[in-house]
């Protein structure tokens, strides 16, 4: 007997919001503000390849951030969320344990170590940070393209108008957004809105839309 076809599964549409032409990108490249860092007060989800690229590194990144070792070796910094991914547990001030702080600026130890050695990025930063300040969000069955509210509050996402000269989040974050959309973004927002992106598993959406997300309502850091 012929059996029923499966049905198709459901895959999204990714849709450009409009904010990412109308706010502004400002890198800051010396590191974050010490008081004004994305790495404070959210969770940050990491797949198991990201977690074996970081417990690699766990010796040198150690030697940044020292309150990585531990008497029988390194610090517990990943727990286990819904499977099959983990979140990086934040430290007691909510801040990420990656995280090390100059006189002036915060930073990013993974960053700076691949930085300071030559590995390439994207091999060991969690794309949860690279992606940030751009967050995917579920609208219906449509996947939403849009920023974080938070970096506004950051400072690090601004109206065009108060960060004259400084690329849009969608000049800036291109080659990112491609990443998280499945390889292609629409020329421009209005395009998007007429249907036009390509579809990507759902599997990638779900990740993304879950990922850096708040640990609390208000946003508060
Ligand atoms: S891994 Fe790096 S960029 Fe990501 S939250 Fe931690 S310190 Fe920040």
């Amino acid at each position: 007997m012929p059996r029923a076809a499966r049905p198709a599964a459901t895959r999204p549409r990714f849709l450009l919001d409009p904010k990412l032409e109308r706010y502004a990108y400002r890198c800051f490249p010396d590191g974050c503000p010490r008081d004004r860092t994305c790495c404070v007060g959210l969770a940050v989800e990491v797949s198991k390849r990201e977690v074996r690229a970081i417990d690699s590194l766990m010796d040198e990144l150690a030697r940044i951030v020292p309150t990585l070792r531990c008497e029988d070796g390194y610090a517990s910094v990943f727990v286990d969320e819904e499977p099959p991914d983990l979140l990086i547990e934040s430290d007691d001030d909510g801040a990420c344990p990656f995280l090390y702080r100059t006189k002036k600026n915060a930073l990013c130890s993974i960053h700076s170590l691949a930085l300071a050695t030559g590995r390439h990025v994207p091999d060991v930063k969690p794309a949860a940070c690279r992606h940030w300040p751009v967050m995917l969000e579920r609208d219906g069955n449509d996947v939403r393209v849009t920023v974080q509210p938070h970096a506004l509050k950051i400072g690090c996402v601004a109206p065009r108008r108060e960060l004259p000269g400084k690329p849009s989040v969608l000049e800036a974050y291109r080659e990112e957004i491609a990443e998280m959309c499945g390889g292609e973004v629409p020329l421009c927002a209005a395009a998007s809105r007429a249907a036009k992106v390509r579809v990507a598993s759902d599997r990638a959406a779900r990740v993304h839309v879950k990922q850096r997300a708040a640990k609390r309502g208000d946003g508060a850091r």
